[in-house]
């Protein structure tokens, strides 16, 4: 039997349930075994660049650890079945460990994979990992899944126990390095090859060193002041690691259980509070997960699918000026290029671009969800989505579609003087904070004398704000009496 451990969004060599299970089953055995990546060659025309370059740090990150135990990560290039088919054609029995993960085409994906192994005679054993909770494990009264945020936060708080977030060690020194078998015929991924071909993000960079680091300087600097700090995007008030999250080169316990013990040594309530603040946050990734696991229509449709009926406007070429930050709206158009530069947008302006981009553009969310997916180094679908439909007012728990953020306010609000507009639209930076926000209030005197000629330097607004909230609320309203969920 050859017994392979397959990496999938868990790269990593520590705290791992599949990985501890693996070296329980093949450590001090004859058996042959391999640990493998499949690359897969779709990827390129879903996901971004930089999200690839962020992947292939990762891998040789884990190619390095696992390098120090003598064992090599096997990164083979194709379609995963395809992978498994020969892999079962060439040594008959295989024994394969992972850990599951809740999008349902990756389900779909293992579930075909599994019965291939399991018709061969084989296994496929794949455990949880990704979240804190099992799946199933958070109920209301009636045994349903909540679709509110709070109830399912207070219900996660009541049931969780301390080995919910405790440690899977792992020591892979027990697999004996005569047990690996180096695996023939297949296409392997060149990652210095692709990696060259690729750009980069300059802020946010992949591996289990890198992730670790980040997390240790967040929770050492910045965590007791997350709560002033996190709406401010010109702070650096966020771990951002969500990243590292998504492809886990960090664990959720490890987090959970570095956050719980800085709660315990701190002695300032404010402090305490942060912190918690911050674990809410986790929560919330930890709710859409199971959101997705629940509900997995969302992958197409609105979960309040009444909304599905809404009349949305295809202009391609407003929703172009989003995509390059060419609003108009000076803060829409920071974060839209803060993301197009740097691979990462700060979680405010998240809400803020994505409100626009669906209230006041009146453009299906499923347009700026694919966007974000290809831009976002940190894609993961299950945030992105749940953030998607919350801000088009779609979604499980959503902002309610007659709040629609106004974005000057938003603007002055969050970024009082205009700094992080300054750092992403530097052909405002000659403004005082009087017109940061709405530079197109300015006359011809004020534009000639801080040199911005809006219509040429910098685009005029290209809507009227008020005009376009009230012809949303009026078609969503239109619809929301003929509530399904
Ligand atoms: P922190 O504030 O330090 O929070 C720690 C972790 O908690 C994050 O890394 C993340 O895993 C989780 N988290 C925080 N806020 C949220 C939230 N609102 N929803 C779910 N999880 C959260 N997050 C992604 O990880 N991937 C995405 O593709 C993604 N797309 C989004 C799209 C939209 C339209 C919106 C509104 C939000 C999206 N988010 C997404 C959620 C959030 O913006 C990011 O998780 C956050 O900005 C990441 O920065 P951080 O690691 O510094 O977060």
């Amino acid at each position: 039997m050859l017994y392979i451990y397959w990496f999938r969004k868990d790269l990593r060599i520590e705290d791992s349930s599949g990985l501890n299970k693996f070296i329980e089953h093949t450590a001090n055995k004859d058996d042959k075994c391999s640990f493998i990546y499949i690359k897969n060659e779709n990827s390129f025309n879903y996901f971004g660049e930089k999200r690839i370059s962020f992947l292939i740090e990762c891998l040789k990150d884990l190619i390095e650890n696992l390098g120090k135990y003598g064992f090599r990560l096997q990164v083979i290039y194709g379609k995963s079945f395809e992978v498994f088919q020969k892999l079962i054609r060439d040594y008959k029995t295989i024994s394969v460990y992972s850990n599951s993960q809740v999008e349902p085409y990756c389900i779909a994906r293992d579930n075909r994979i599994r019965k291939l192994v399991v018709d061969n005679g084989g296994n496929f054993n794949s455990y949880q990992d990704t979240t804190v909770f099992d799946l199933n494990e958070i109920k209301n009264i009636d045994g349903k899944p909540y679709k509110v945020y709070s109830p399912f936060k207070n219900q996660a708080f009541n049931i969780l126990k301390k080995n919910h977030y405790t440690s899977f060690e792992i020591n892979l020194s027990q697999i004996n390095n005569s047990q690996e078998e180096v695996l023939k015929g297949f296409r392997f991924y060149d990652l210095d090859e692709e990696y060259k071909k690729l750009s980069k993000s300059e802020v946010i960079k992949g591996g289990r060193k890198e992730g670790a680091q980040r997390l240790n300087d967040f929770l050492n600097r910045d965590l007791e002041s997350y709560k002033p700090d996190r709406d401010f995007p010109s702070v650096r008030g966020t771990s951002m690691i969500s990243a590292h999250l998504h492809f886990g080169t960090l664990s959720i316990r490890e987090l959970l259980r570095k956050a719980f013990g800085k709660v315990k040594l701190s002695k300032n309530v404010n402090k305490k509070s942060a912190i918690q603040i911050w674990i809410n946050e986790l929560l919330w990734r930890e709710f859409y997960y199971h959101i997705t696991f629940h509900n997995p229509r969302i992958t197409k449709e609105s979960f309040k699918t009444e909304y599905d009926n809404i009349k949305w406007n295809y202009a391609e070429a407003d929703f172009k000026k989003w995509c390059d930050g060419k609003t108009g709206f000076p803060i829409v158009d920071a974060g839209m290029r803060q993301m197009n530069n740097e691979g990462w947008m700060h979680n405010r302006l998240r809400m803020i671009t994505a409100m626009f981009l669906t209230k006041d553009l009146l453009i299906d969310w499923r347009y700026g969800e694919k966007y974000f997916a290809d831009k976002l180094i940190d894609l993961d679908f299950s945030n992105n989505n749940g953030g998607w439909q919350w801000s088009a007012s779609t979604g499980v728990d959503a902002q309610p579609y007659f709040r629609v953020f106004n974005p000057y306010l938003q603007s002055k609000k969050f970024d009082a003087e205009g700094h992080y507009i300054k750092k992403y639209v530097p052909e405002l930076k000659s403004l005082p904070v009087k017109f940061i926000h709405e530079p197109h209030l300015m006359n011809q005197t004020e534009q000639q004398k801080y040199e911005v000629e809006i219509g040429k330097d910098y685009p005029e607004p290209m809507i009227d704000h008020l005009t376009a909230k009230n012809d949303a609320i009026r078609r969503f309203k239109e619809l929301a009496q003929y509530k399904i969920n």
